[in-house]
């Protein structure tokens, strides 16, 4: 039997506020543990939430961002169980009425045919602490710093099939995070992380399957990996008349492999209801509206400008507009240059060919757009050839310096006096006098050894433009 994976995703996502959800408490990562606590988010007997209100705007962006309907009136919650890193003995989440339902996300999936995914709902919840085991001293203690940091949750229709789209939501929503400017979007410290469910069902068959649920998946490779696990092994489970139990499941980066961590709770195991201590949040027109104010031009209307403004292929205005800061470099580098497509093409190859090998963010590039763009214009003027270029850029990487003042101190000026290379084109016609009456005979690829000979005599400072031709002639 052929069986179909049907994949939901629910994303965590810390707000970038400066104080937690219902305290005035700094959310700062990296404190030293319980530096950012106070009555409230350690859940201390009578004292009183009050709500983040720059919290409840990030989530009205984010719901804006992504197409959702906006609940006028919505509640907060409490989520009763007992853990360790939750004093208060409940979380307090939206369960009945979130802030926001019924949006959307559209996304580009691996083959590039544009799906669109439904999203259930956004809510609005606090985090909880963490606790730090430590097995030396066997003994476990709980960091509250956490503790009371607004997050939104987004929860994902099941409409994802594959774990390529799964990834290809993952990265949209992400980069959408991160434009709208209510994310840091840092997977490593836990501010973007996700859950993925993963059921299997015979193809062609309605009703969803078991799902099992794969737990705090921290990068987007390792969501596609134990997604990928989790199909092989419910199909193996499937394929023998077995049946998969309903789980939460967790994955072993080094083990390449997800395992059971604890049976999967129902929402009636919680306890839900409304909490006493907050009132309805409403929000109105104008909250909504200064809201999107707030929203700047978002991944697929750039996209789109890209291709027009620029005349960029869609897979560059793709590549180039999936993240901010990305799309924010390249149009600063292209901005006073005249060749739009060979400012994508550098950027592409060599800056993130650069950037990728040594795993550094573009926002961290050693070479700045504005230096990045002056060493493209040296090249558009004629002042450097390509290979030139190349050199010039390793250099920048290294030192950060001006590519002008690189080029004087490496004398890399294009070679484009044309009497000078004249007499050396025929300086080396004359050196190679069998490989000339090859060429001549036909053996036209022999112009690339003659082009070779030339850049040899120049260290790779001859002009192309101008050498091609002349080599063609004399030749
Ligand atoms: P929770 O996991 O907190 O109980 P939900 O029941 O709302 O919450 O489901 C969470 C996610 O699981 C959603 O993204 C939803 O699309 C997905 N999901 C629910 N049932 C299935 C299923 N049978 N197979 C795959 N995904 C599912
Ligand atoms: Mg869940
Ligand atoms: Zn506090």
């Amino acid at each position: 039997m052929q069986f179909e994976p049907v994949i939901g995703l629910e994303v965590h996502a810390q707000l970038k506020t400066k104080t937690k959800i219902f305290c005035g408490c700094s959310t700062q990562f990296g404190k030293s543990p319980n530096a950012n606590t106070c009555p409230v988010c350690t859940g201390m007997p009578g004292v009183l939430p009050v709500l983040n209100k720059k919290a409840v705007t990030f989530a009205i962006k984010t719901a804006l961002a992504t197409h959702c309907k906006i609940n006028k009136e919505s509640r907060f919650d409490r989520k009763n169980y007992f853990y360790p890193d939750l004093p208060k003995g409940y979380q307090i989440s939206q369960y009945a009425l979130p802030i926001a339902e019924h949006g959307y996300l559209g996304i580009k999936d691996p083959s590039s045919n544009t799906l669109k995914i439904g999203i259930t709902r956004i809510h609005m919840e606090e985090d909880a602490g963490k606790l730090i085991h430590d097995p030396a001293r066997a003994l476990s203690m709980v960091d509250l710093n956490r503790a009371g940091v607004p997050l939104i949750e987004i929860v994902s229709e099941p409409d994802l099939r594959t774990a390529g789209q799964a990834g290809a939501y993952l990265r949209k929503l992400h980069a959408i995070l991160k434009y709208i400017d209510v994310c840091d979007g840092n997977m490593e410290e836990g501010s973007f992380r996700c859950d993925a469910n993963i059921s299997l069902r015979p193809l062609g068959q309605k009703e969803l399957g078991i799902r099992s649920e794969l737990k705090n998946l921290n990068s987007f490779k390792n969501v596609e990996k134990a997604i990928a696990y989790e199909i092989k092994r419910q199909t193996y489970i499937l394929e023998q008349g077995k049946s998969v139990i309903q789980e939460s499941r967790l994955w072993d980066p080094v083990k390449n492999k997800t395992h059971s961590m604890r049976g999967k709770e129902e929402a009636h195991d919680y306890r839900y209801f409304p909490d006493p201590d907050l009132v309805p949040l409403i929000v109105d027109d104008q909250w909504i509206l200064s809201a999107e104010k707030q929203i700047p031009e978002l991944p697929d209307e750039k996209h789109s400008r890209f291709v027009k403004e620029y005349k960029l292929s869609d897979y560059d205005a793709t590549v180039l507009t999936s993240s901010i800061e990305l799309a924010d470099f390249f149009e600063t580098v292209a901005l006073p240059l005249i060749d739009k497509k060979q400012a994508a093409n550098w950027i592409m190859t060599t800056l993130l060919g650069m950037l990728n090998s040594k795993g550094i963010p573009i926002g961290k590039s050693p070479v700045t757009a504005a230096l990045f763009s002056n060493l493209l214009r040296l090249m558009e003027q004629g002042k450097i050839n390509a290979t030139a270029a190349k050199t010039v850029f390793d250099e920048m990487v290294k030192t950060k310096k001006d590519p002008e003042a690189i080029v004087r101190e490496k004398g890399l000026e294009q070679l484009s006096d044309s009497s000078a290379l004249e007499a050396m084109v025929l300086a080396v016609i004359n050196e190679n006098p069998d490989e000339a009456a090859a060429y001549r005979n036909g053996k036209t690829k022999l112009f690339s050894f003659f082009m070779g000979q030339i850049m040899k005599k120049t260290r790779g400072k001859a002009d192309p433009k101008i050498v091609t031709p002349l080599l063609k002639s004399k030749l």
